[in-house]
């Protein structure tokens, strides 16, 4: 990996705690980090555990106030440097993410920029973290209202995205005036430490943002929870987790933010502009090689247009180059684990058994090891297992549908709520069937809908909480009202 690298310093086999980089020596454990397209060691990082957890909370602790007494504009100052220093680093921040997580290469460097865009953002947001005057309910009372930071917050974040989903989460925190203990994903740890490298050289103060990789997840989300100098929770993986971790903070009404699992509907109306549509399929299905929250997990056609867009899209999956997301014009990496590829075999050996059928792909990639071939199945149906649960793989499900009415319901009926795709070019429709859906985010004529201006996040059993937007930062804040006489 190093030979790769403009800047090997970005590679860290230490945690971030309290500002000083600590290594084995302290946890007396370590686990490996490899590359899921070859098996390659990559690092070996130090496996810290609760001990280490308690003292970068106890460091964010006795930081954070500090931090919070500082304005926004030296808040902001900060993280605009942070922000160029990612862009700049954008080369080698990809790097390092696509040896530890494997997508390719072009989607790594364009998470970096993405990550790196929340920074930008919530910096800016900063200098805006303004309050309110209410008139007085009694001619001698005045109203302010003012927003101060929750205090410290927890972060755990999974690996499919191992720079993006804890830049949206520490921007945010320290644009508030927060302090930031994280614990990345056992699978990615290397992005997020990178990413600590660049805060404090960004001049982050010690113990604002701490970093603490650990095989041993269910501990540190015990210390998370159960520490109540943890003001707040920031997670983002699965619904299962996440009901975990809000059990366990129930204890002390802790605040969450959870950014939980999706299932997500796309939709083709008949009245579609269909090449659009299968351009916003192969984005908002295969990219990240299908392993997204927000990726199209149920793919409805309605019957007038179904084997055409079937065709289409298989044409152009066929197209798509499997391998080593640092080999040229690769489009789809490796699955992260053994158990995300059992996972994709098993939904579409369950499809096939109920009589679906197979357009392309299928079946593990020739080149073998954590490698699949992008698939498209047709006639799917609401028995097999892929309508209910997410698939997280490059498989792309063709469920036929007859009407509007029909399609809205088989669409909302699931207990996720994240994001949400539809094509068609009634304006009528477009308002009606967008408002019926039980979603956080609704793409329409479009499969791509990330963006840091916008508020990200779910209903129902797909968590709480927004990510980005204006909406990003009120979440890292607590209202406070002053009620004065005069
Ligand atoms: P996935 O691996 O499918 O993204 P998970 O919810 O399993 O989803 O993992 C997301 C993050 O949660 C990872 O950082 C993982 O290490 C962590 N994690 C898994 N189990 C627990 C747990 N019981 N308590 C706290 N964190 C956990």
């Amino acid at each position: 990996l190093t030979a790769k690298l403009k800047d090997v310093s970005l590679v860290s086999d230490r945690a971030l705690i309290a500002g000083e980089w600590v290594g084995a020596a302290e946890s007396g454990k370590t686990f490996d980090v490899t590359n899921p397209s070859t098996g390659e060691v990559l690092a070996t990082l130090p496996d810290m555990n609760r001990v280490e957890a308690k003292r970068a909370i106890d460091a964010a602790y006795k930081a954070q106030k500090g931090w919070a007494k500082r304005t926004g504009k030296e808040r902001a100052a900060v993280l605009r440097k942070l922000f160029d220093l990612m862009v700049q680093n954008a080369d080698d921040l990809a790097t390092i993410l696509t040896a530890e997580m494997g997508k390719p290469f072009v989607e790594a460097r364009g998470e970096i920029l993405y990550g790196a865009s929340y920074v930008e953002w919530f910096g800016e947001e900063a200098k805006r973290l303004y309050g309110d005057v209410i008139p007085g309910h009694l001619s001698d009372k005045r109203i302010v209202v003012i927003k101060q930071p929750v205090g410290v917050v927890a972060a755990i974040t999974p690996w499919n995205f191992p720079n993006a989903m804890l830049a949206r989460k520490m921007a945010p925190a320290i644009a508030a005036g927060c302090a930031m203990v994280s614990k990345p994903a056992r699978e990615t740890p290397l992005s997020a430490l990178a990413l600590g490298v660049l805060a404090d050289r960004a001049g982050v103060p010690a113990g604002i943002f701490n970093v603490i990789p650990s095989k041993d997840s269910p501990a540190m989300g015990l210390e998370f929870t159960e520490n109540s100098k943890v003001r707040k929770l920031t997670f983002t993986g699965s619904t299962e987790v996440g009901r975990i971790l809000a059990r366990q903070g129930a204890e002390q009404i802790l605040k969450l933010g959870l950014e939980l699992g999706g299932n997500a509907p796309f939709i083709v109306f008949d009245d579609a502009d269909i090449d659009a549509a299968v351009e916003g399929a192969m984005v908002s299905k295969y990219r990240n090689n299908g392993q997204t929250c927000v990726c199209a997990n149920r793919l409805y056609v309605q019957s007038g247009v179904y084997d055409v867009f079937a065709k289409k899209l298989a044409d152009r999956v066929s197209a798509m180059k499997v391998g080593d997301g640092f080999e040229h014009g690769v489009n789809a990496g490796p699955m992260i684990d053994k158990k995300a590829l059992a996972k994709v075999e098993e939904h579409i050996e369950d499809a096939l058994s109920k009589g679906a059928r197979i357009q392309v792909g299928g079946k593990p990639h020739e080149k073998g090891g954590l490698f699949f071939q992008p698939t498209v199945l047709t006639g799917v149906t609401a028995e097999m297992k892929m309508a209910r649960e997410e698939t997280f793989g490059p498989v792309a499900p063709l469920f036929k549908f007859e009407t509007e009415e029909e399609v809205v319901k088989l669409a909302n009926n699931t207990e996720f709520g994240l994001a949400s795709y539809f094509y068609s070019k009634d304006v009528s429709k477009i308002f009606r069937v967008a408002e019926e859906l039980e979603y956080g985010m609704v793409g329409i004529n479009t499969g791509l809908i990330s963006t840091e201006v916008a508020p990200f996040g779910g209903i129902k059993q797909s968590g709480q909480g927004r990510e980005g937007s204006k909406y990003g930062l009120d979440d890292y804040t607590e209202i406070k009202y002053l009620c004065l006489s005069i």
